[in-house]
C-alpha cells in the first residue's frame, strides 16, 4: 500500500514536471511576434564616423535601419525604430527604448571609420552571452552578402551593448573611409542587400547559432572582453594602442575609469561608439 502510495506521488511529480515544462516553452514566446529593435546608429549634430571623413555615416545607418524596418515588418516582425529621422538620441535613450519591449532583440547599425583609408570589412559586437548567437548569425549573413572581408564577430562592452537587458547586437557594415566600401555604401541597393542580410541573420538566429557552434561561431573563450576604456576610443586609438600601450600613462582621462557614468556620458555627446 505504501508502495502504491508512493507510485503515485511519483507519477504525480512527473506529470506535474511535464506540464511546467510545456507552460514555459509556451511562456518563452515562441509563438508570438518577436520585436526588434533597430538602432540606426548617431543622428542629428553626431554624423558618426571621424573628423573630416566624407561620407556621413549617420546618413547610411538611418537608411539601412529604415530598409531592415520594412524587410524585417514584411516578414512578420515587429520593429521599434530607436530613432527615425535626423536626430540625436543619446546612448541612454537609446537602451531605454530597447528595455521598455519585452521578447525583442536589438540590432545597433554602423559603419566603420579608420584614420588608415586601407582598413576594410565587416564587424559584428556582442557582449552578454545570450547575444553571441544573433551576432553570430547576422554576421555569417552581411559577411556572405557583401564583398567585404569578414573582421569577425567581436565581444566588447559597447554602451547600447552592456546596457541593453536584451539580445543586443552591433554591426559595422564596413568602412566609410575606405573609398571602395564607401562606395558601395553609396549605393542604394548595396544598403538593402545589408538590410535583407541581417534581416536573414535575425531570422536565423537560432539556427546559424547551433549548426555553427563549433566552426563559425567565436566562443567567449576565444573573443576575451575588451577592457572597458577601450571602447571610447575605438576610433581615435586603433593604430596607436597598436604602436605604443604607454599612452595610457598620460591620458588625464585615466581615473575616470573608475566613473563608468562619466565616460559613458563622454560617450553619449561625443558618440564615438561604433
Ligand atoms: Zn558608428
Amino acid at each position: 500500500m505504501r508502495r502504491r502510495f508512493f507510485q503515485i506521488c511519483l507519477l504525480a511529480t512527473g506529470l506535474l514536471m511535464t506540464f511546467l515544462a510545456c507552460g514555459s516553452y509556451a511562456a518563452s514566446g515562441d509563438s508570438s511576434p518577436i520585436t526588434v529593435v533597430i538602432d540606426a546608429g548617431h543622428g542629428g549634430f553626431d554624423r558618426g564616423g571621424i573628423p573630416g571623413q566624407r561620407v556621413s555615416e549617420k546618413d547610411m545607418t538611418l537608411d539601412v535601419a529604415r530598409r531592415l524596418k520594412s524587410v524585417l515588418t514584411a516578414s512578420g516582425y515587429r520593429v521599434v525604430m530607436t530613432r527615425d529621422g535626423d536626430v540625436f538620441v543619446p546612448l541612454g535613450t537609446r537602451c531605454s527604448i530597447a528595455n521598455s519591449n519585452r521578447n525583442a532583440i536589438f540590432v545597433s547599425v554602423h559603419f566603420n571609420s579608420a584614420t588608415r583609408g586601407g582598413a576594410s570589412g565587416i564587424e559584428t559586437y556582442f557582449y552578454s552571452r545570450d547575444s553571441l548567437a544573433l551576432a553570430s548569425a547576422i554576421h555569417h549573413y552581411v559577411v556572405g552578402g557583401a564583398p567585404s572581408p569578414s573582421r569577425g564577430v567581436r565581444r566588447r562592452g559597447y554602451y547600447v551593448l552592456r546596457k541593453t537587458s536584451i539580445p543586443a547586437v552591433l554591426v559595422e557594415c564596413g568602412f566609410l573611409t575606405n573609398p571602395t566600401e564607401a562606395g558601395y555604401a553609396q549605393n542604394a541597393s548595396y544598403r538593402q542587400k545589408l538590410a535583407e542580410e541581417i534581416a536573414a541573420g535575425v531570422r536565423s538566429r537560432g539556427s546559424v547559432g547551433s549548426s555553427f557552434s563549433t566552426t563559425r561561431v567565436a566562443t567567449d573563450e576565444s573573443i576575451p572582453v575588451q577592457p572597458y576604456i577601450d571602447q571610447t576610443r575605438v576610433s581615435h586609438s586603433k593604430k596607436s594602442r597598436s604602436k605604443r600601450s604607454s599612452r595610457k600613462s598620460t591620458r588625464h582621462k585615466k581615473k575616470t575609469s573608475s566613473k563608468p557614468a562619466e565616460i559613458e556620458a563622454r560617450v553619449a555627446s561625443s558618440d564615438r561608439e561604433g
